[in-house]
């Protein structure tokens, strides 16, 4: 079995054709879904899809795109709406210095007020980070330093010292379909040098469709193509990296319920 542990069902791409979606994915062995929230006030369209879907959960959180439009949203009001029994995370919140569209100030704020929810709550946090791997170090070095709390660095693009560090304060570190990519050489290294119970695969589909179906919309079902890389370039069977990796997402996603041992 395999876990998409990011993608974003809400997305109009997805509209027409949402119970192909899940049907797909579940006949390619994607046991379960979490679909991730980009604002806090679009939560009710996320759990309109997670309360169809057996195998779907969602996340609830401001992209840091968003941070602006959702600044002051407190950890009080995350952690509440935590409370349903479909929402299993926080997030994605984090820092986007690539596109920016959130001020810093204000995503910054975000993330740490969605820290904040993960630590009261034990839920974990997906957290974005894109050309910011100073800073996310930094926040993330001084909220652990306030306290314990469960995190992974998803759509994983930063550098080696920013995995690194995440790895030593306990955070898994999740790969899209970037890691198909022919000029993803680097990114593949570093997926093979880290700890086998540390890596997590995803699609964050819509978008960023693996090698084999690159400019498509990609959807849960190709997330078997960024964990055919994986296990290729940490020289192990397939089967091994979707034992491994949906062992962490168990582990990391405590509350979405485990199949019975098969
Ligand atoms: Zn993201
Ligand atoms: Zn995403």
């Amino acid at each position: 079995m395999l876990v998409d542990s990011h993608c974003h069902l809400d997305f109009p791409d997805f509209a027409d054709d949402l119970a192909g979606i899940v049907a797909r994915a579940e006949a390619s062995g994607v046991g379960r879904i979490v679909t991730i929230s980009t604002r806090v006030r679009k939560l009710p369209d996320l759990l309109a899809i997670a309360e169809r879907f057996p195998n779907v959960y969602c996340s609830v959180g401001t992209h840091p795109h968003h941070a602006d439009e959702e600044d002051g949203i407190t950890t009080d009001e995350l952690v509440k709406l935590a409370q349903h029994p479909k929402v299993v995370a926080f997030g994605e919140a984090g820092l986007d210095y690539f596109y920016e569209m959130g001020s810093r100030p204000a995503q910054e704020r975000g993330f740490r007020a969605h820290i904040a929810a993960a630590r009261q709550t034990g839920l974990p946090l997906v957290i974005h980070t894109r050309e910011a791997d100073a800073d996310c170090g930094k926040i993330l070095e001084d909220e652990m330093g306030k306290g314990a709390f469960r995190a992974v660095l998803h759509c994983y693009t930063g550098g080696r010292d920013l995995a690194m560090q995440a790895i030593d304060l306990g955070l898994m570190i999740s790969f899209t379909g970037i890691l198909t990519f022919k000029k993803s050489q680097a990114l593949r290294d570093l997926a093979a040098e880290l700890p086998a119970d540390r890596i997590m695969v995803e699609t964050d589909s819509p978008y960023l469709a693996p090698g084999k179906y690159r400019g498509k919309r990609n959807e849960p079902s190709y997330v078997v193509e960024t964990a055919k890389v994986m296990a290729e370039v940490r020289g192990v069977s397939l089967d091994e990296i979707a034992r491994q990796t949906t062992e962490n997402f168990f582990r990391l996603f405590g509350k979405v319920p485990a199949p019975a041992a098969a």
